[in-house]
């Protein structure tokens, strides 16, 4: 089963944060957990949600 991947430039953020995983669903989660802690986001706003979505690559 191939992983996934997110890269948190891909939002335009300056930011070299990136990870792997192995569902849709736990990348965002995870993306929400960074969004929080490293860009003082308290809620992914929808349009971001969307970036993450569809940055979301293949490993
Ligand atoms: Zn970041």
């Amino acid at each position: 089963m191939s992983q996934l991947k997110f890269e948190c430039s891909s939002l335009g953020f300056a930011c070299e944060w990136a990870l792997r995983a192995d569902t849709r669903q736990e990348i965002v989660e995870r993306v929400r957990e960074h969004a929080r802690c490293a860009h003082n986001l308290p809620e992914l706003p929808g349009e971001l949600l969307g970036k993450v979505e569809s940055a979301i690559a293949t490993a």
